[in-house]
């Protein structure tokens, strides 16, 4: 019970009992058995979530779906993959590139998430900002529903208008719905070539400006990532920790990682403009790598974000706000201003180019006073996502940790078809309660 009880968050619960079904019957039964006992259950993939989605509530089943795990078919005609939704999402791209064929969500947490967890969270990553999320690619579903009925929505096919789109309904939903036991995801062809360039850059909002920049030249990169100074820090002191020496300096306020992909000749020509926005821009060093080892070690500089910052202090509490793209200078310098006001480092790093940044609150959690500021700041940097047309989640989700902000973020007419939709699924409210959207009145446990 205890290993079922978190997700990346720091939230923590055991759940009453663990459930490891294997088949989409397996979890028609136990959907039927808790609503029939008003026992709340709590879809789980791989627990990567950072919202406290799958973490249990007390008294409640966790319906572990890592068993799920088969691939079932891989279809090149109809450029599709059917599969269930324990497999890594990692594999998953393995094994349709494996055929030529290529699917583009890349949620960093890709070698240990489920795909079932990123179409239940409409998952996001780097490669987003070209190709879209998840949802983007999900054709059809299979869902087991509280009472046990299994409802099937959507198909193989890329147009389908036919009754509504309960498919995108489900995505995103958070297990609130009903739990994901089958998926149809699109393909695109694989591109053939990519490249990486990284941008050092003297003053954090020529960082941010140039993306627009970038964008306005007519080339849609692969990738815009944007580390600032703190998250620089904690990266130097990661590499330096390894005997390395870091390929970027101390002296530069922020760094831009950007790729572009598509045809050999395509990539030359786009990555060749793009250095030039950036030199324009005011970037004062341009890494283009050369080859792919090259650009592994550029990659590598953004994947360490995550374990690097915990170096910065005792731990963090990483935000997912989301704001429209023209707003991230605007964005960046109020988180700054918030973290001055609150005495707090608030290193930032994110998706740039979809407007999606995490700004990670630096912390320790043993002092409960800088705990206070920790959630006044983080409320700051809410109400500041809103005030500037955006939202408390791009990618993560509302899970437990951010239902008490989402009244704030969402139309109240529309919250309230959104309670009207839970009600009429999950008319016992047993399908991960309190989540989500935080209805947690119609049932006792
Ligand atoms: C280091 C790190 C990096 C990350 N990077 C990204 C990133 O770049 N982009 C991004 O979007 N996220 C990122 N995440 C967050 C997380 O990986 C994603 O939210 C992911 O989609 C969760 O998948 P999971 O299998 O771990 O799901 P879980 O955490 O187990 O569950 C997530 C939610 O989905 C529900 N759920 C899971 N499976 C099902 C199902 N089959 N049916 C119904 N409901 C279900 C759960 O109840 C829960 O509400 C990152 C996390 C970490 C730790």
């Amino acid at each position: 019970m205890t290993a079922y009880a978190y997700d990346g968050t720091w939230a923590e619960q055991r759940p009453a009992v663990v459930l490891h079904p294997t088949t989409t019957e397996q979890v028609s039964a136990a959907l039927r058995i808790a609503d029939r006992e008003r026992i709340p259950i709590v879809p789980r993939g791989s627990a990567t979530g950072l919202a406290g989605g799958s973490v249990p509530l007390e008294g409640s089943i966790c319906l572990n779906l890592a068993r799920m795990n088969r691939i079932l078919s891989i279809s090149a005609p109809d450029s599709i993959v059917m599969t269930q939704p324990g497999v890594i999402t990692a594999t998953l791209q393995k094994a349709v590139e494996a055929q030529g064929l290529f699917y583009p969500p890349d949620p960093a947490s890709l070698n240990m998430c489920t795909i079932g967890g990123n179409v239940s969270t409409n998952a996001g990553g780097p490669r987003c900002l070209k190709y879209g999320v998840t949802g983007d690619y999900v054709l059809g579903l299979e869902v087991a529903l509280p009472g046990g009925k299994v409802m099937r929505t959507g198909g193989r096919t890329i147009k389908n208008v036919s009754g509504y789109n309960l498919t995108q309904l489900i995505v995103g939903s958070e297990g609130t719905l009903g739990v994901v036991t089958e998926m149809t995801l699109q393909l695109i062809p694989k591109p053939i070539a990519q490249t990486t360039a990284l941008a050092s850059f003297t003053r954090l909002p020529d960082a941010c400006e140039a993306v627009g920049k970038i964008l306005s030249s007519g080339i849609t990169p692969l990738v815009t990532e944007i580390m600032d100074h703190d998250v620089m820090r904690a990266i130097d002191s990661l590499i330096r920790s390894r005997g390395q020496t870091p390929t970027f300096s101390l002296e530069a306020e922020a760094l831009l990682l950007v790729a572009v992909d598509g045809d050999t000749n395509a990539v030359e020509h786009d990555i060749e403009v793009i250095a030039e926005v950036l030199r324009l821009s005011g970037a004062t060093d341009v890494q283009r790598a050369r080859t792919n080892e090259e650009a592994e070690a550029l990659w590598e500089i953004r994947r360490s974000v995550s374990p690097a910052i915990i170096r910065l202090g005792n731990s963090r509490f990483g935000e997912d706000i989301v704001v429209p793209r023209g707003r991230i200078p605007q964005m960046v310098a109020l988180v700054k201003q918030i973290a001055k006001k609150y005495d707090l480092t608030i290193a930032v790093f994110g998706h740039i180019g979809d407007g999606n940044l995490h700004p990670n609150i630096v912390c320790d959690r043993r002092d409960a006073e800088m705990m206070k500021r920790v959630e006044a700041a983080s409320h700051a940097i809410f109400d500041a996502a809103i005030e500037l047309g955006g939202a408390i989640s791009g990618e993560h989700g509302i899970g437990l940790l951010k239902t008490g902000y989402v009244p704030k973020s969402v139309d109240p007419v529309a919250l309230e078809m959104m309670r009207q939709v839970k009600k009429l699924f999950d008319p016992n409210n047993i399908m991960n309660p309190g989540k989500k959207i935080g209805v947690r009145d119609a049932v006792t446990w």
